[in-house]
């Protein structure tokens, strides 16, 4: 589903991303571990274009997104994401944040776009909270309607930030479920997290990342069990 080739991405002139080379299969469940300023985000945000590639190429569903003449908003269509701070749209009611790009960008009639945001309001177990406003919400509930926002656009593969990094402890464990449902049924994601115990269950594939490149990466039994370069044994002993 997704193929990239030498990735790589600077900001002037710091080099964030060195060369990532990876592909991800449809239905897989990648989960991205690593130090904090290792490059996640980045390679994360690289995935979507909403940063652009200084190197590399990135296809997604057999195109080349990353040349020159591509539609990006075509790829963004395809490619939902979730941030660690949620972006609500506060004068919208849940209903209206779950079906505004829909009708906006995807040109879905109100009715169909009403019935699709209110069976992900099911999913996420928030059908009640339709016609109230983002600031009733709490921190848990709110990540719940940016997951079922992003997926309301139908896309064909998810893309998690540290979804759960900003919400209390409490909290964590609910949005962690919602995206445990998905991946059981079969949504393509990657996610970055700083949950270990999430990730080993849930994950297909752990990737660890230091330095702006895939340092190692394979099942989570293996990642996790018997991690073989120095760098993940250091990190995983300090996050473990
Ligand atoms: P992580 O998500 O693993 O913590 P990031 O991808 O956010 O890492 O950041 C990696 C490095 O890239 C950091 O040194 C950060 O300061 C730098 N960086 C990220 N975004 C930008 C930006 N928009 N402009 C300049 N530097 C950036
Ligand atoms: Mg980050």
């Amino acid at each position: 589903m997704i193929n990239v080739k030498g990735l790589k991405k600077s900001f002037g002139k710091n080099e964030v991303l060195t060369g990532i080379d990876v592909e991800i299969a449809k239905g897989e469940v990648v989960v991205v571990i690593g130090p904090s300023g290792s490059g996640k985000s980045t390679f994360l945000r690289c995935l979507n274009l909403l940063e652009q590639p200084t190197a590399g190429e990135i296809y997604f569903e057999d195109e080349l997104i990353t040349q020159r003449k591509y539609d990006i908003d075509n790829a963004r269509k395809k490619m939902g994401m979730v941030f660690q701070h949620f972006n609500l749209f506060p004068h919208k009611t849940i209903l209206q944040n779950l079906t505004l790009a829909p009708i906006k960008v995807k040109k879905t009639n109100p009715a169909e776009a009403e019935k699709i945001a209110m069976d992900l309001l099911h999913t996420v177990g928030l059908e009640d909270k339709r016609d109230t406003y983002p600031n009733q919400l709490s921190g848990g509930q709110k990540q719940r309607i940016a997951i079922a926002r992003a997926l309301a656009m139908q896309p064909h593969v998810m893309l998690f930030d540290e979804p759960t990094s900003a919400l209390d402890p409490e909290m964590v464990g609910e949005v962690l479920e919602v995206m445990q449902k998905l991946a059981h049924e079969g949504m393509t994601m990657v996610i970055v997290t700083h949950e270990m115990g999430f990730a080993r269950e849930v994950g297909d594939r752990i990737i660890f990342m230091d330095g702006g490149q895939i340092v190692e990466q394979g099942p989570p039994e293996q990642v996790f069990g018997a991690p073989t370069h120095p760098r993940t044994q250091d990190f995983l002993s300090k996050v473990l």
